[in-house]
């Protein structure tokens, strides 16, 4: 891609009503646009990174069995008033009326939808059990919408749900998953600590994903040591003595939940009627799990976790691209090894603009954030060399044109 054909912008300065970290780099970079609070539209350069992170979500979901399905945002009153969440949830949830005074809402989870969708599939025992994912735009009235990608009013969503006999299974599946998350988080550069967190009608705990950043809205107690955490909510001396933990092996730390998984039992297969037939031909509740993961929020708690007063340092599975090609003082080589990185199948954002400064090219780098920075330019070609520096690191090197590619890995 060339930077010169590129759609969006970079800005010296960040919009002075974003106050997040995330949303100052991105807006700045030109990943993504606000259009109110809460609510940010993805420029091609966003796009990508967040393509990313939804395909490395695809690759570990589909490991463990998952297959991709697509709902619908519009919702049904009375799928939702089966489980009383119409009213209940009416502060999250956007709802109105059509022209004919018919009552809709916008999903904000699909839980009750999925369940209802469900009854057409699952009947017996053998079409257990299943999982099902989609990555899709949720609305929520979030009442503060301050923090960036990290909390939108209309975001995306990756909901996983599985379906199955009995509580062993889901058990077991739900570990699964619980690998892959870790699977997931990993391959995208964060640490994500498994946290025990309030569990709900279904079982003692619900296990959050939360990611150690100062914006996190989140307070846990962690060991980091040992990869394990506790939310505030449910840290109390008994649940301690429960988990078998002492206190002052925990530090109170502020973080991001990225992920969370919930065992949800019958709650919502009993009012919406999903059952299916066991092997002695009793009919029974289908036992659920469900599973999310915020790409949005993942992508800005990368940039919060991953930065340096200059811009974004994006980890390589992520970047928008891998190489930052920046040309100087107007030379042909650098078209060259564009070419070449392009032929080698190696994702370049190439600097070919002519009316930009050096001093400019490098901010737009640094801001940008890709891994690699290679710059031609008139001094490294005096000595035959491109010079490629890498953006967590502060040294340059000059490495000779003809064999540069063997200094990219
Ligand atoms: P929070 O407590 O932060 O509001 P939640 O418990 O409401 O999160 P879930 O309903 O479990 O979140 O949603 C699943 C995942 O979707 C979360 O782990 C998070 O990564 C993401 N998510 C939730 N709300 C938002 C939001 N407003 N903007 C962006 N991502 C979100
Ligand atoms: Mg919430």
């Amino acid at each position: 891609m060339k930077f010169s054909q590129l759609f969006s912008k970079t800005l010296r300065e960040a919009p002075s009503d974003e106050t997040a970290i995330n949303a100052q780099f991105l807006i700045r970079g030109g990943f993504i646009s606000k259009v109110m609070a809460g609510v940010y539209e993805y420029m091609p350069l966003g796009l990508r990174v967040l393509n990313k992170v939804n395909n490395i979500i695809r690759e570990e979901l589909n490991k463990v069995g998952g297959q991709e399905l697509f709902m619908s945002v519009m919702q049904n009153k009375e799928t939702w008033s089966a489980t009383g969440r119409w009213d209940s949830a009416k502060e999250v949830m956007y709802q109105f009326k059509d022209a004919a005074s018919k009552e809709y809402g916008l999903g904000f989870t699909h839980e009750e939808p999925l369940t209802a969708t469900a009854k057409h599939f699952i009947s017996s025992y053998k079409d257990l059990p299943k999982a099902v994912y989609q990555i899709q735009t949720k609305f929520r009235n979030e009442p503060r919408a301050k923090s960036g990608l990290l909390r939108g009013r209309e975001f995306l969503m990756k909901d996983l749900y599985s379906f199955h006999a009995d509580q062993g299974d889901l058990d077991q599946y739900y570990e699964k998953v619980a690998e892959a998350y870790d699977n997931i988080f990993s391959r995208a550069g964060v640490k994500a600590i498994r946290t025990f967190a309030s569990g709900g009608l279904f079982s003692k705990y619900s296990d959050e994903f939360q990611v150690v950043a100062d914006i996190g809205e989140d307070i846990i107690y962690v060991n980091e040591q040992e990869n394990k955490a506790v939310n505030k909510e449910v840290y109390n001396d008994e649940v301690l003595t429960d988990l078998g933990w002492d206190k002052n092996s925990l530090t109170e730390k502020k973080s991001v939940e990225v992920g969370n998984i919930f065992k949800l039992g019958t709650k919502f297969s009993e009012p919406l009627g999903l059952t299916f037939m066991d092997s002695s031909g009793n009919n029974k509740p289908v036992i659920m799990a469900s599973y999310g993961i915020g790409p949005g929020r993942l992508m800005g708690t990368v940039v919060e976790v991953s930065h340096d007063s200059k811009g974004i340092i994006w980890p390589e599975s992520i970047a928008p691209f891998k190489v930052h090609l920046v040309s100087l003082d107007k030379n042909k080589e650098a078209d060259e090894v564009y070419t070449q990185l392009q032929s080698k199948g190696i994702e370049v954002l190439y600097d070919d603009r002519d009316d930009k400064a050096p001093g400019e090219k490098f901010a737009d780098a640094d801001l940008i954030g890709c891994p690699i920075r290679i710059v031609v330019s008139k001094k490294s070609l005096e000595e035959g060399s491109v010079e490629i520096k890498k953006r967590s690191e502060t040294q340059a090197g000059l490495h000779k044109i003809d064999n540069f590619l063997s200094a990219l890995n």
